[in-house]
């Protein structure tokens, strides 16, 4: 099953189903509500829409890798990655065989989807303004740049959910994912405090990893740092992840990449029962 270069058919199957959906409910929302979330853009250009249309597309082969346990190849992001453009343009093609025109004739039975393609990303009106108060007109030849915008946006969403795939912490011995058992918080007051912690993360012993989980902070607090427990389904052999977060000036978290780590637990360990819920 684990063929790393090959394509896996479930992958592709499963990205199918979601792109088929997530297309439908962009239909259906931009019917009901009346906003069309594929084409939202932040600052005109930036095809924030577009990017989560294209991971809600290809979000099918994430969970197909995580239930069938494919570890996805090159050529699994490949098919993400049309997947996620197939979603666009089933985005188009249900919005032309969907369209009433006024006089109630359906627009398919009139125009081919190429005229229909035409009128929509040139006639399309683009609402500015923080209320989205200003209309700037028709967007003309400018449409067919929104259009490769839009495209480059879905085929990052799409790529991004491959991505992701590879962050997931996977068991070498056994070629599975880690599954996720608990998380632990921990708030430190200061960096000098959180170093302490850190410290005792990289000493090598349970006794000390065990009390950087324990020793958490009250009240106001500068650093967090989460500790996930995972635990291989197969050997059952256990790590914990380390993810830290410093507040920024707006007293947000903000993770801190550089110093997140991961540490592999020996066999029966009193390290997941600190993770059990109380
Ligand atoms: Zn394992």
């Amino acid at each position: 099953m684990n063929n790393r270069n090959g394509l896996h058919i479930q992958i592709v199957i499963f990205a199918l189903i979601t792109s088929v959906l997530t297309a439908l409910a962009n239909l259906l929302v931009e019917n009901i509500v009346g906003i069309n979330v594929f084409s939202f853009g932040l600052w005109l250009i930036i095809p924030v829409g577009a990017v989560l249309i294209g991971m809600g597309g290809a979000s099918g082969g994430f969970l197909a890798c995580r239930y069938f346990n494919i570890m996805p190849s090159k050529l699994d992001a490949i098919a993400l990655t049309l997947v996620a453009a197939f979603t666009m343009f089933l985005i188009y093609y249900m919005g032309y065989s969907t369209l009433v025109l006024d006089d109630g004739v359906l627009a398919k039975d009139v125009v081919d989807f190429g005229t229909y393609l035409d009128v929509v990303v040139t006639k399309a009106h683009m609402k500015v303004g923080r209320a989205l108060n200003h209309d700037t007109g028709e967007v003309g030849s400018f449409g067919y740049w929104l259009l490769v915008i839009r495209f480059v946006g879905v085929l990052i969403g799409g790529f991004a959910i491959f991505a992701s795939l590879k962050e997931l912490p996977v068991c070498s011995d056994c070629d599975v994912y880690f599954k996720k058992i608990g998380v632990k918080e921990n708030l430190q007051p200061n960096s000098d405090t959180a170093q302490t912690i850190l410290d005792k993360i990289r000493s090598g012993t349970v006794e000390d990893y065990a009390s950087a989980i324990e020793s958490t902070g009250k009240g106001d607090c500068d650093v967090k740092i989460e500790f996930t427990l995972m635990r291989c389904p197969k050997c059952r052999s256990e790590m914990v992840t380390e993810e830290f977060f410093v507040k920024n000036k707006d007293k947000n978290f903000v993770a801190v990449k550089e110093l997140n780590g991961k540490t592999l637990m020996p066999k029966d360990s009193i390290i997941p029962s600190l993770f059990a819920k109380k």
